[in-house]
């Protein structure tokens, strides 16, 4: 299978100047969260415009830290998409928190804003938008249902590190924003994640429960809560401050690329291409299509693997996932959208390595794919 695997899906792009970075923290002998942790976060910081930004071991954990920070626990209910990773409503779940999982906007993938304001109750603290694939949600109308309702907004921008909103950078427009650094995402360190704010309330929280709730006194600590160790090591640090300085070039190859695959796609019947709306920018952390109703999505997936191409469903309907279904029993009639996206959503090979050629290869290979 691997050998047949000639166009991928994703591929990071790393060379030389993650390995001098890393280098120079070897040899520094402090491995740690330290000066690299820092400076990466300073990058990140600046990038998104905020006054303070939290280096995490993932999104997954940035997420988590952020609701424990902000105090959301048992009788507390957060809206969450219902398209995304489980991640994004797992952090709920593990606080005790109910995740109310809303639908989708088709066009967009991202969280509806009527269900989100028909899902609010009184025991909603918080929401979750996420930036599906690197698009921003639609966030003034969010922020509009959040302010009504007394609501806290953390962005899971995990996708979305550059993308921007109306002229804001994603990440800055709720109370918090949380990155990823996955392979798979705009940067990587491997595993990673970086929790954005400018709430200093929220950023000392947010400090005292990544390293065990301690704070230091000179020598030693005295701990003030039950807290995590999430922390960053200067290792993984020293390839993000090395990427951080490729993330423009990256994104634009990657914006490059999806304009190659809009054109050729263009057209072509059962196929719809991403959407970016005016006033917003977009990472393609996925060049995600939707395909008409009739067609097989995971046929497709299937034939295109015969030949080489490696593709995968957009990403997942919480909903109908066992844990989810079996604990909020939602059907797919609540979330319609969701669930549709979930069955015809279909990720084509975007990574900076890609050729034309390759684009040009898999956009024949799909044509065949769907007609079939
Ligand atoms: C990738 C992703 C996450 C999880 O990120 P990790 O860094 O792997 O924990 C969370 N939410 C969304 C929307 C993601 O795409």
């Amino acid at each position: 299978m691997d050998q047949l695997r000639r166009i991928w899906l994703a591929r990071p792009e790393t060379d030389e100047a993650e390995i001098d970075e890393i280098r120079g923290v070897m040899q520094s002998g402090y491995l740690t969260q330290g000066p690299k942790v820092a400076e990466f976060e300073g990058l990140v910081a600046g990038r998104v415009g905020v006054g303070r930004a939290f280096a995490t071991t993932s999104a997954t954990t940035a997420l988590h830290l952020t609701l424990a920070a902000l105090g959301i626990g048992p009788g507390d209910e957060v809206l969450v998409p219902d398209f995304t990773f489980p991640a994004t409503a797992n952090v709920v779940v593990q606080q005790g928190a109910v995740p109310v999982l809303v639908d989708i906007d088709l066009a967009t993938f991202a969280i509806n804003v009527d269900d989100l304001a028909r899902k609010v109750t009184s025991s909603t603290r918080a929401v979750i938008p996420v930036h599906p694939f690197g698009l921003p949600a639609d966030m003034d109308p969010i922020m509009e249902v959040a302010e009504r309702h007394g609501l806290t907004v953390v962005e899971d921008a995990a996708c979305a590190l550059g993308a921007e909103y109306r002229g804001r950078p994603v990440g800055s427009i709720g109370l918090a924003g949380c990155f990823s650094f996955h392979p798979r995402k705009s940067i990587t360190t491997g595993e990673g994640g970086m929790i954005a704010t400018s709430d200093e309330a929220l950023a000392e929280r947010i400090a005292l429960l990544r390293s065990h709730g301690g704070v230091r006194h000179g020598g030693r600590f005295t701990f003030e809560d039950a807290g995590f160790n999430y922390r960053m090591s200067d290792i993984l640090a020293a390839v993000g401050v090395a990427q951080m300085r490729k993330l423009d070039a990256m994104l634009r190859v990657r914006r490059a690329i999806a304009a190659l695959y809009a054109r050729a796609l263009e057209g072509i019947s059962g196929v719809r291409t991403p959407t970016c709306p005016e006033g917003s920018t977009h990472t393609y952390q996925s060049y995600v299509v939707m395909l008409d109703r009739a067609i097989n999505r995971d046929a497709v997936i299937a034939q295109l693997a015969s030949a080489g191409i490696e593709t995968t469903l957009g990403t997942y309907a919480l909903h109908a996932q066992p844990f989810f279904a079996r604990a909020y029993r939602l059907s797919p009639g609540d979330v319609p959208n969701s669930y549709r996206a979930f069955e015809s959503s279909l990720a084509l090979p975007l990574h900076t390595g890609i050729t034309s050629v390759q684009v040009d290869e898999v956009v024949e290979a799909l044509k065949a794919a769907v007609r079939s």
